[in-house]
This record gives structure tokens, sequence and C-alpha cells, in this order.
């Protein structure tokens, strides 16, 4: 009812042609192979209005227009968390979805600061060829590039290889302009990343768009390095390859990239597109787990970086492997832009890809990989896409992301499915940690937002309470 109230507001503001009845457009890579395990796509059978904006006033004064009539506003930039998290899911009877793209503009480069600032709708591809043709780089890469946007990734606190050294898109985010749930402009922070007492800042990264609506970001990046290169070590044991990881960040050794692949993920990602060109066998015999290492730098140093390395993982019984699986593992993690490779979709077939993502201490990540090998559930229908752990240095977090391929169009599938991802979350947990390291819990994780936050979930709600009083700022996510 209130929808067709604001209709007419909304034509008269982003004009006919940028409003519309359907949720915005998903990109077909996102549908094609990720399982669907809430039920988003039924969401989208809710009430809704999309709206393209122009530019910040537009965004404004839809905002303005929503909050009159108490419409929830969901942001989207790629959605293309759609059916990872669910963080762009309609939840209430009646939603603006606000698609940011048409805000696609680089609005400044400044080489003395190191910063460049977008507008929400600019994609990672965009910013990294801009950045590229100025031999500078943005120290976030996730598979998603193509379709995803910046904005996007610091809202739902995306993650990427480079996470090692730089951690977070968010963490290189030094000011925001965002639109309050009144329509308010409001620009916070500054050209570096010293923030106030208050990290007014940090409240408004990866929480899904839940206090407002980010229309421009400014971020640090970095003069591309003279060299980088990296190397692949095979272990038999977890705790082996953890040793090594450990040794390596005592020994001062600075990586830009430490990803943790088992075996299942170095045989889907790496060996599946080159199988015909090096011995499997070789590859993968005896061994459990894999570290995979980047450097970049002066070609001296690199050089060095990677020597030590490789003293460091023999001295723990790792194996070097051949560079060819190691280029394999790096391009299919960096240059297709799916989790799920042409190769490994002619296997599996009608089955698409899920993942739990929690945040675990690397000293317990042995004892986590052998618990979650037992949860896998072992009915022939789900099949195990084994765990690949991003390394964050030097603290030794790491975040293993444990990859499950079901058919999403058989509900016993969704079921068993949704029963594992309760069990990893909550082993994380246990262990320490966190439920959700990366993407927020959107829609997904929503039923554990209690236990993971216990007693200080009232002071979440007070914040939201105090900064969107009527809670229309894409409701029901954290
Ligand atoms: C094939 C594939 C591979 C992926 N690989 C990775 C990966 O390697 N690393 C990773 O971190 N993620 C990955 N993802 C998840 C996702 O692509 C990323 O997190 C991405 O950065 C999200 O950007 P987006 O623009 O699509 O955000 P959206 O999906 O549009 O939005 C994400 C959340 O932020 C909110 N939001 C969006 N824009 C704004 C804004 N301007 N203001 C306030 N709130 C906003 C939305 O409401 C939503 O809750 C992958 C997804 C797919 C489909």
């Amino acid at each position: 009812m209130a929808l067709e109230t604001i209709l007419s507001s909304l034509i008269r503001i982003v004009g006919e042609e940028n409003v519309a009845h359907d949720f915005v457009e998903i990109p077909s890579i996102h549908l094609q192979t990720y399982a669907d395990v809430n039920s988003n796509k039924k969401a989208m059978a809710k009430k809704k209005l999309s709206v393209r904006p122009a530019d910040i006033h537009q965004v404004s004064e839809v905002v303005k227009e929503a909050r009159k009539q108490k419409i929830a506003v969901i942001p989207v930039g790629g959605s293309t968390t759609f059916f990872v998290t669910g963080g762009p899911v309609p939840v209430a009877d009646e939603s603006i979805i606000v698609d940011l793209r048409r805000l696609d503009k680089i609005l400044d480069f400044d080489e003395k600061n190191g910063t460049v600032t977008v507008e929400a709708g600019v994609t990672v591809q965009k910013l990294k060829s801009f950045l590229e043709s100025r031999n500078w780089w943005l120290p976030h890469h996730p598979e998603s590039y193509v379709n995803a946007t910046v904005v996007g990734a610091i809202c739902n606190d995306g993650i990427s290889p480079y996470s090692t050294k730089y951690g977070r898109p968010a963490e290189q985010v030094t000011m925001i302009k965002v639109v309050l749930s009144d329509g308010q402009t409001c620009t916070i922070g500054n050209k570096t990343l010293f923030d106030n007492a208050f990290m007014l800042t940090r409240l408004f990264l990866g929480i899904n768009g839940s206090l407002g609506v980010i229309v421009e970001a400014t971020f640090k990046v970095y003069p591309a390095p003279e060299s980088r290169a990296r190397s692949l070590y095979g272990f038999s044991t977890a705790t082996d390859a953890c040793e090594a990881v450990k040794e390596i960040n005592r020994a001062g050794l600075s990586p830009e990239v430490v990803m943790m692949p088992s075996k299942e993920r170095i045989y889907n990602e790496a060996l599946l597109p080159i199988l015909s060109a090096v011995d499997v066998s070789g590859v993968l015999e005896g061994k459990e787990i894999y570290v995979f290492v980047g450097y970049a730098g002066s070609k001296e140093i690199v050089e060095f970086s990677l020597a030590q390395t490789e003293k460091i993982a023999k001295g723990r019984n790792g194996d070097k492997i051949d560079s060819r699986v190691a280029n394999s593992y790096w391009s299919n993690l960096t240059e297709i832009g799916a989790v799920v490779s042409p190769q490994m979709a002619t296997i599996y077939k009608s089955k698409k890809y899920q993942s739990s993502r929690g945040g675990i201490s690397i000293s317990h990540l042995p004892q986590f990989l052998d618990l979650e090998k037992e949860l896998v559930p072992k009915n022939g229908e789900i099949v195990d896409d084994g765990v690949t752990s991003y390394v964050f240095l030097p603290q030794l977090d790491a975040d293993p992301i444990c990859g499950i391929l079901l058919d999403d169009s058989n509900q016993e599938s969704v079921n068993i499915f949704n029963r594992w991802l309760d069990d990893v979350s909550m082993l994380n947990k246990k262990l320490g940690g966190t439920i959700a390291a990366v993407g927020g819990t959107g829609t997904m994780l929503q039923h554990l937002v209690g236990i993971e936050m216990g007693d200080s979930l009232s002071l979440a709600h007070a914040i939201k309470k105090a900064i969107d009083p009527d809670g229309i700022m894409n409701p029901g996510k954290m």
C-alpha cells in the first residue's frame, strides 16, 4: 500500500525509466554457480520497487520519501551477495531497492595522499583498470571482481588473497559519504587511516548497509610493486603447514598473500584446468593441505623472501609443488571470476557452490579441519569441495572457507546443508572465533546473531535505533 503511495514521488525523483517493479539484475555467473539455500529467490517476489538514482541528491530524496512512509531501503551494488549471504535480499513486506550502479564515477585520485575516491557503483574491475593504467593498485581482488562494486565489498566486509597483508578492503577506507535514514548526507573521515575517537567510519562498514547508504568512499591505494612472485608447498599434515606459516611470520617475512587450500581445492581449482599437462599423483600423493605464498617488492627482496620461505617449508616437511600448479591456482582465484570453474561445472553438473565463512586463530586450524571433515554430510548427494583458509598476518588469524557443492532444487540437500552450516559456523565460535569472518551474517546466519553477539547485541540494537529510529535501512541484516 505504502509503495503505491510513493511510486509517483520516486518517478519524480529518478525518472520513470529508472523505476521498476523487478529486483535489480543479478549477474548470471552468480545465479549459475551459487546455491540458493535460503529461499532468497522466493524473497524476490516480495513487494518492491527498484530505483536507479543518478546522483547523491537523488539517493537522499529517495531515502527521505522512504522514511516518510516507513518503507525498507535496500542499497545494492553489484548484487553479487544475493545468494552468498543474502545481504541485499528484501525481507520486509515492502521495500525500495536502491540500485547504485549509475553512480559509477571515479572522482579523485590523489597521489600525494595515496587515495582514490569513488562513487558507490564503481566496480572493482573498473577501479583496478584505472589504477593499473597509472601503475598503482588496490589491495582487494575478490573472485567476483567483474561485477562487485568496491563499496559493496566494504559494506559486506569482503576478503581477498591480499587480505593477508592489507586486511579487508574496509580497513583501507579513510573516508565515506553516507546518506542517513532521514536523507541527510554526512561525510566522515579524512585522507589518512587515522580515525577519530569513535571510529565512526568503521561503524558503517561491514554491516550490509543497515545504518545508511554509502554514496562515496575514499580508499588507500599503493604504487604497483616492481616485482611479484608466488609459490606453492604441499604438506601431509595441517599441523606442519600451520607451523610453517607461523615460522614465516616469526622470521619477519612479509608475504602479501598466504592461502591454505586443502587437497580437494587444489584438485578442483588448480589441477582440473591443466590435467593433461602435469603429473597429478606427484602433486596429490601424501598431501593433505597446501600453503600458497606470494611476495611483492623489489626483485631482490622477493627472491630472498621466497628462498627463505622454501627453507622454512622444507624444515616442516613441505614439498615445493610444480610452478604450473601454483600458477593455475592463482589464475583460478584471480581471473575466471567464478567459484565454480568451467571444468568443475562439467564434472559436478547440476550442483552449485555454497560455503561457511567463519574465522579462528591459525593455532586452532588443524583441530578445526579434523572436526569439519567429520561434519561433512556423506549421503552422496552433497560433495565436499574442501577448505581454503585465507590467512591474516601478523595476527595469525585464519578464515577457513569450507565449500560444499549441492543441488539447490533438492530440498533435502538444502536442509542438510543448512544443518551443516550451523554446525561448522558454531565450531568456529567454540574455538574462540566468529561465525562470519567475511560477508556479514545477511539472511544466511541471521538466526545465530544472538549467539554470536551475546550481551553486546542490545548495544548494537541501541546504536541502530539511534541512527535509524524507524528501522528502515536494510532491516533484518547485520
Ligand atoms: C562468483 C562469486 C565470487 C565471490 N568471491 C568473493 C571473494 O573472493 N571475496 C569476497 O569478499 N566476496 C566474494 N563474493 C561475494 C561478493 O561478490 C563480494 O562480497 C562483493 O564485494 C560484494 O559486492 P557487491 O557490489 O556485489 O555488493 P552487493 O551484493 O550489492 O551488496 C552487499 C551488501 O552491502 C549492501 N550495500 C551494497 N552497496 C551499498 C552501499 N553503497 N551502501 C550501503 N550498503 C550497501 C547491500 O545491501 C548488501 O547487504 C563472491 C561472490 C560471487 C558470486
